[in-house]
């Protein structure tokens, strides 16, 4: 989501006349859009401010703007504790970013929005700004922000405010411009995705009908949604996917833990017996789903017990793939708040011993998983050539697994966004290998097109480097 919303900044940026620079040290002005889920994050976003502060001692006029979370929850707090900093943006005034660039410019010292709570969403608000994207394939569409959940771990309701779905109008809108440049995939993103439209029950349109509406652009060749809550994802929505074939059969369904007492402190609203109820519904209907999830030891009070039961629920849902993380307290949640008070607090030798427990059994379970395509042909879009090795190229499966794949023999011409079957000749935990076996159809955008974008995207990916 963070990405997205620098793809919007620099839209935003491109419009008032803009480019991208190579590195900060060219610069005129540089964007910090920061992160605040964990401790590492905040202090990553702090240590980049050191480096540009002491970049900005050779060379006075250069702004930095910070946004994004740490913005958002530190207000103007921000220009003490980094004293470079000229603009602080929040999370709800990203569309005023423009603005306050240019006062800054102008000479206004600690200029700054932060506001409680906006009223729309920002993509809503700002849908003539083009994003610039960092792919010429795949493009995030951010559906709903916010989140109503208030876990008791997490600072996101906090930093992102309350849920605001975005209006079907501008969500179709975009999606099809996007067909029209020739992107192949989108992903709908949110915090809790599958809540969208429960904001706006009066009109009773939910994912599974966005989805629906959704299908029916033509050269849209997959649609993806991310992340999903147990609570809001239905059966209406388990019905759309197997339904409509190009929402592809991937869940990332977050479980957060496997024990009832520990997810009751975490105030997730359901049980591990519920949670499985979920899988088992999307598991019936589609056999063939990848399903992938987001685990945090470590919780206050988390007894070795409660972990043990964590590593159960992994073993039983055989998951895909999953984030995992020790958790890190946050001032303002409950959760941090009885850290800070020293109930339950989890040393960091045993959050960091579990953690790799648990990595170790998603592990091996994600590399059982992808074994089991070894030997058979999958469908990729492919997304270019490989970093690693350029005679390779990369793509991703259905259930958004990478490929890393040889391109057809005698050399047939690939390009990003077509859609190959390649056969898989070995599996890893984290990929699959192997060689294409169809001549790519032609793709359906104009060549031009596909020209132009991967250009914007291999500027892009010189910026960032
Ligand atoms: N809305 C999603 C998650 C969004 S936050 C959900 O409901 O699951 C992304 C992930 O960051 C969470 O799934 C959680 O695993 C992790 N996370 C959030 N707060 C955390 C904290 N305080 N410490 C460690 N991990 C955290
Ligand atoms: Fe955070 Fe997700 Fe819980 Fe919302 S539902 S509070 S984003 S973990």
């Amino acid at each position: 989501m963070n990405r997205n919303d620098s793809e919007l900044m620099l839209g935003l940026l491109a419009r008032e006349g803009f480019r991208q620079a190579a590195n900060p040290r060219e610069a005129d002005l540089v964007v910090l859009n920061s992160c605040q889920i964990r401790a590492q994050a905040e202090d990553k976003a702090y240590s980049y401010l050191g480096h540009w502060n002491t970049l900005k001692k050779h060379r006075p006029d250069l702004k930095i703007a910070l946004t994004g979370c740490v913005a958002q929850q530190t207000g103007e707090n921000a220009f003490s504790r980094s004293p470079g900093v000229d603009i602080v943006v929040g999370t709800q005034n990203l569309h005023d970013l423009p603005a306050l660039v240019r006062r800054a410019f102008a000479g206004e010292e600690r200029v700054m929005a932060v506001d409680r709570q906006k009223s729309r969403s920002s993509y809503d608000m700002m849908e003539d700004v083009a994003p610039v994207r960092q792919s010429a394939v795949s493009a995030w569409v951010t559906i709903i922000e916010g989140c109503d959940y208030f876990c008791t771990y997490c600072v996101v309701p906090y930093t992102r405010g309350r849920q605001i779905s975005r209006p079907r109008e501008s969500i179709l809108a975009e999606a099809r411009d996007l067909a029209a440049l020739g992107y192949r995939e989108i992903t709908l993103l949110g915090q809790t995705v599958d809540s969208y439209g429960r904001d706006r029950p009066q009109e009773a349109y939910y994912l599974a009908h966005l989805l629906h509406d959704l299908h029916a652009i033509e050269g849209l060749a997959r649609i993806r949604f991310m992340t999903s809550h147990p609570l809001d994802l239905d059966d209406a929505l388990i019905a759309a996917v197997a339904d409509l074939p190009r929402v592809m059969a991937y869940f990332h369904l977050p479980m957060q833990s496997g024990d009832d007492d520990v997810l009751a402190r975490m105030k997730r609203g359901y049980t591990a017996a519920q949670y499985f109820e979920r899988l088992d519904a999307i598991r019936a209907r589609l056999p063939h789903a990848a399903i992938s999830g987001d685990f945090i030891v470590g919780f206050p009070g988390e007894t070795e017990a409660q972990f043990e039961r964590t590593i159960e629920a992994v073993t039983r849902a055989r998951f895909d793939g999953a984030n995992t993380a020790a958790y890190s307290p946050r001032a303002q949640t409950p959760a941090g708040i009885w850290e800070s008070r020293g109930e339950g607090v989890i040393s960091d030798a045993v959050k960091q011993d579990r953690l790799q427990r648990l990595n170790t059994v998603i592990t091996a379970q994600s590399l059982a998983n992808n074994q089991q395509f070894e030997g058979q042909q999958v469908e990729v879009l492919v997304e270019g050539p490989s970093k690693r090795n350029a005679q390779r190229w990369t793509g991703r499966t259905e259930g958004n697994k990478v490929v890393n794949f040889d391109p057809p023999q005698p050399l047939g011409a690939l390009s990003p966004g077509q859609l190959v079957n390649v056969f898989i000749e070995k599996a890893f935990p984290f990929s699959l290998m192997g060689y294409c076996v169809t001549p790519p159809p032609a793709p359906s955008a104009s060549p031009e097109i596909f020209t132009e974008n991967t250009q914007r995207t291999a500027a892009l990916a010189d910026a960032v480097r």
